[in-house]
């Protein structure tokens, strides 16, 4: 039995919250993209200095690059019962290569989640962030570049998987025990994969 959750969402939504607690109750990885890029950028590696600018900037970081670093993530042995993504895909193309990914391992994903909040409530919540923990791509500039690109790249995925027959909508802008109880009671209807 293996589970492999999507969240999709703007920043903001609680996707990091509710992977979480995902994670804990489920027993599955929590892979979050900006997590591996954050990393990387510690690491002092080539490639983290290579995505700095554009990750403070608020801009997405190339497919080519985001995609090797998932698979390279996905091919652990810790994702054997599954995980949970959070901030992958972002974009078609990323999309479009999980898909590829997973028919190399003769498996789907289980369902994909769309946290869906207004941009009012994402902008006041990433800048009550940015207080508490100073992330560098927190300032006005760009959260509203971030929020842009949501809308621009990420936000057709929700139709990209809708036509695929695994979305569901999830209203953000609610306690956090309130939407986790909408994902647990999604996933309870889950099958076996
Ligand atoms: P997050 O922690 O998910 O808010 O991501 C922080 C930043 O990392 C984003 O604003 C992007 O610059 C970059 N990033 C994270 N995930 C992706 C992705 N799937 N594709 C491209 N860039 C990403």
């Amino acid at each position: 039995m293996s589970l492999s959750v999507l969240l999709l969402g703007p920043q903001g939504a609680g996707k990091g919250t509710q992977a979480k607690r995902v994670s804990a109750e489920y027993g599955i990885p929590h892979i979050a993209s900006g997590e591996i890029l954050r990393a990387e950028e510690e690491s002092g590696s080539e490639l983290g200095r290579q995505v700095k600018a554009t990750i403070e900037r608020g801009d997405l970081v190339s497919d080519d690059v985001m995609i090797e670093l998932i698979r390279n993530r996905l091919g652990q042995p810790d994702t054997e019962a599954g995980f949970v993504l959070d901030g992958f895909p972002r974009t078609t193309v990323q999309a479009e290569a999980l898909d590829s990914m997973f028919a190399d391992i003769g498996r789907n994903f289980s369902v994909a989640f769309a946290l869906q909040i207004p941009d009012e409530v994402a902008f006041e919540r990433l800048r009550r962030r940015a207080e508490v923990e100073g992330r560098a791509d927190d300032t006005d500039e760009a959260i509203e570049r971030r929020l842009d690109n949501y809308h621009r790249e990420t936000e057709p995925l929700i139709e990209y998987y809708r036509t695929r027959g695994n979305l569901v909508p999830v209203r953000g802008n609610r306690t956090e025990n309130e939407v986790f109880a909408d994902i647990q009671a999604a996933l309870e209807q889950v099958p076996a994969a």
